[in-house]
């Protein structure tokens, strides 16, 4: 258990300070202790016997204000029967007091500022988007057809015996040799090895006293215990792994194939186009795939234009042709119409 200490109150009235808790009355000017009145430990060393002081808080008078002892029930100052509050509830009351004033201060305004960013977002967007807009705006143009281009395309495979290897033998394989070789790991439990790591822990370093106000000139002292951290080594084990290969058989075979073999092109001008023509071996070639372009080119007296068309289109224009052009900024031909 702690100590009984004698606390101490200064006098609002005079002004008089570190009046022994014992006094109720100031020895300077003989004003009571009133509700504004906070007891303070000066001094550890104000100990007395622990039966001297009251055991619960001193009360004040309604009638004079002044306080008066737990045990007394009448007020030994104007001899009025207890009543109103205990000194910790006059504590309470005055903390509130001061503490309501605070909280009836102004709304916060808000400054401008912050209004100030969003309107320049909307500035620089509005200018983004007015170059987007100006730079998708397509421009018109005259001009004339001068020459046309065309190509078409057809790749052919050919069925090719390579080398190959598989877990399997595929069917229609001719195979060469096998041979053992890893597949695949698997993870295997090898050795356990002894590790270490540092565990925190809490522990008592040591105490600091503490005083509980009693409410009636007299504190009682208290220990505290402080905390600190402080690590300890904790071995463990940790699994240790190793990858095991697993074997299997592999095979090394020859097999037959579609590989790309050529390409067949077929190109012209003017003139109509027509797929190449070859005959191809009837069981180990094949086609596997077209493709077709056509470009056709037109200059006006200030620039040269060229693009690739679909076929309908490009069959329907000849060279010589009045054309339309609707041009990007950037001067690449997006339409292409007959001006007649
Ligand atoms: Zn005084
Ligand atoms: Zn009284």
């Amino acid at each position: 258990m702690g100590q009984m200490i004698e606390g101490r109150w200064d006098c609002s009235s005079c002004g008089k300070k570190m009046i022994q808790g014992r006094y109720k009355h100031c020895p300077g000017c003989g004003k009571g202790r009133g509700a504004d009145v906070k007891f303070y430990v000066a001094d550890p060393n104000d100990v007395v016997a622990a039966d001297v002081p009251e055991k619960g808080p001193d009360w004040m008078c309604e009638y004079c204000q002044s306080y008066a002892p737990d045990s007394a029930k009448y007020c030994p100052n104007c001899g009025a029967p207890r009543s109103g509050k205990d000194y910790f509830e006059v504590q309470k009351e005055q903390a509130a007091a001061q503490a309501q004033p605070q909280q009836e201060s102004a709304p916060v305004t808000r400054g401008p500022a912050s209004k100030r960013a969003p309107i320049l977002l909307i500035i620089l967007a509005a200018v983004a988007a007015f170059f987007l807009i100006n730079s998708l705006i397509p421009r018109n143009a005259d001009a004339q057809i001068t020459a046309k281009a065309w190509q078409r395309e057809i790749a052919v495979q050919s069925l090719e015996w390579v080398d190959d290897s598989d877990w399997t033998l595929p069917q229609g394989a001719e195979l060469k040799e096998t041979a053992r070789e890893i597949r695949d790991y698997e993870r295997v439990l090898d050795h356990y090895e002894t590790r270490s790591r540092q565990v925190p822990e809490q522990y008592i370093s040591g105490y600091s006293t503490e005083y509980r106000d009693m409410g009636n000139g007299y504190f009682q002292s208290y220990q505290v215990p402080q905390y600190a951290t402080r690590y300890r080594t904790e071995y463990y084990d940790e699994a240790v792994y190793r990858d095991e290969p697993i074997y299997d058989t592999r095979y090394y075979f020859k097999i037959q194939r579609w590989v790309y073999n050529r390409t067949l092109t077929a190109s012209g001008e003017a003139d109509t186009p027509y797929w190449p023509e070859e005959t191809l071996a009837a069981d180990t070639e094949r086609e596997y795939g077209r493709s077709e372009r056509y470009a056709l080119k037109c200059a006006n007296d200030k620039n040269t234009y060229t693009t690739e068309l679909p076929f309908d289109q490009w069959q329907a224009l000849n060279i010589g042709d009045k054309v339309r052009l609707k041009l990007s900024s950037g001067g690449s031909i997006l339409e292409i119409t007959k001006a007649d």
